[in-house]
């Protein structure tokens, strides 16, 4: 998985107030993930969904647009709506207006030819398949509001500025008294008076208070219906007639709420796993990519993430996170290593197993028996085995004299071996 899509998957994460640990992880920290990607998705909603979603929830967005996957496509669509129009591509990643992903269009021949530019378009490395076409709104002011899930405060957050259509982090960055925060008790919500006096006290004009705060309100009511992380309107517009209206839409659905909202599951397209991360995925592994060359096989989540740690002050990279899970056996102990090896880039194996329910000597015999399965490596695996028979395990490897086993009798031992046997692969 390259850096880019790392940055496109993180888009939904405004302001670092949002401690959401659902994101996926990043070279840097890799162990954010791990307990709520059970599912193995992140559930991101494109414009046009989010908006619909909006539609549904009383949340007052545009006049509803029509999909086009086709510059001819795109042209009837505009033609139909007999008024000037928006190209917009429906990407799930930010800043499209910036990438030339968004285009206003006097007329049906203007839209066809903006579709066709905008049409296979890279955006943060996400290709553009279809264009949103929808009838421009007449914008007088462009605002920002945002609500989302702080974990930090055990709360929501609800994030205003009167500096809409740019990127909030920029603002937050270089004039960050223009962006108010507002912490949220979810005991308590938002009622029109709260909506209004946070509408006020981020410098909102007065004509845009009521019209806003009935939004806030709505947008407050349909965040907490729908279990989402994040409702973000960026921009928040003032129409010339007076409206205000969300004109943007991105919407991020928790991931262990999924269960009471299927069709919003069903609806959001799974962002792009790398191959590695899709078979892991269809074999119920647990199992990230990152982004070093020290292969990483643990059992329970718990202990990968500090086998990365351990590994990373050995002065080495992991190259991956993989939670075996329970029952270490010969089969597992094959799919997991023969996918972990599969990364071009990993260089040593470290095994971290502490032995609970899963026996060291089943697992001590399930990696003699995937090597045999795999046949010959290249790489050595440094195996470090605890816990429930660790010493029958460790008897076992030893009897056995794999030249592709070494073994290690703590984990900082292990992590120093593999981040040497890593160096000098
Ligand atoms: P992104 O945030 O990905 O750049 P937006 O949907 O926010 O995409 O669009 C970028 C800008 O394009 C908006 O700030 C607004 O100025 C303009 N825009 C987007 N949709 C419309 C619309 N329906 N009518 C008029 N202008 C629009
Ligand atoms: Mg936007």
């Amino acid at each position: 998985m390259g850096e880019p899509e790392l940055c496109a998957r993180r888009r939904f994460t405004p302001l670092d107030a949002a401690h959401d640990d659902t994101g996926p992880p990043t070279a840097t920290s890799p162990y954010a993930i791990v307990a709520p990607r059970h599912k193995g998705r992140t559930v991101n909603l494109m414009e046009y969904q989010g908006k619909e979603l909006f539609r549904s929830l009383g949340i007052p967005t545009t006049p509803r647009g029509e999909l086009a996957t086709s510059p001819g496509e795109a042209q009837t669509h505009a033609a139909n709506f007999g008024v000037p129009v928006m190209v917009k591509a429906q990407v799930l990643a930010g800043g499209r207006g910036k990438a030339g992903g968004v285009k206003y269009c006097e007329d049906a021949d203007e839209a066809r030819a903006r579709a066709e530019d905008i049409l296979g378009l890279d955006i943060s490395g996400h290709t553009v398949e279809k264009v949103l076409i929808e009838p421009a709104s007449d914008i007088a002011e462009e605002y920002y509001l945002s609500i989302l899930l702080d974990r930090s405060s055990k709360g929501y957050k609800v994030i205003a500025s009167v500096e809409g259509g740019v990127e909030i982090e920029e603002v937050n960055r270089t004039r960050p008294e223009r962006v108010l925060k507002e912490d949220i008790d979810p005991t308590v919500g938002i009622d029109r008076d709260r909506a209004k006096g946070i509408l006020t006290q981020a410098n909102f004009p007065d004509d845009v208070i009521d019209a806003g705060a009935d939004l806030l309100v709505a947008l407050h009511q349909g965040f907490v219906t729908s279990d989402a992380t994040l409702f973000e309107v960026n921009p928040l517009i003032k129409k010339t007639d007076g409206r205000v209206i969300a004109l943007d839409s991105k919407v991020t659905i928790d991931n262990n709420a999924l269960f009471r909202h299927e069709d919003l599951a069903a609806q959001s397209e799974e962002e792009a796993d790398s191959p590695l991360e899709a078979r892991a995925k269809e074999e119920g592994l647990q199992y990230v990519k990152l982004d070093g060359d020290v292969g990483v096989l643990g059992n329970g989540a718990g202990l990968v993430m500090a086998t990365l740690d351990v590994v990373n002050q050995a002065g080495g990279q992991p190259a991956n996170f993989l939670d075996v899970g329970g029952g270490a056996d010969a089969e597992k102990m094959t799919e997991s290593l023969s996918l972990v090896l599969s990364d071009e880039r990993v260089r040593s194996v470290l095994i971290n197993i502490f032995g609970g329910i899963t026996r060291g000597d089943e697992v001590a015999n399930g990696i003699l028996a995937a090597l045999d399965n795999l046949g010959e490596i290249p790489q050595k695996l440094v195996v470090r085995l605890d816990g429930t028979n660790a010493e029958e395990g460790r008897a076992i490897l030893d009897d056995a004299d794999h030249p592709s086993i070494v073994t290690a009798d703590t984990m900082v031992a292990g992590a120093e071996k593999a981040v040497e046997l890593a160096a000098q692969a």
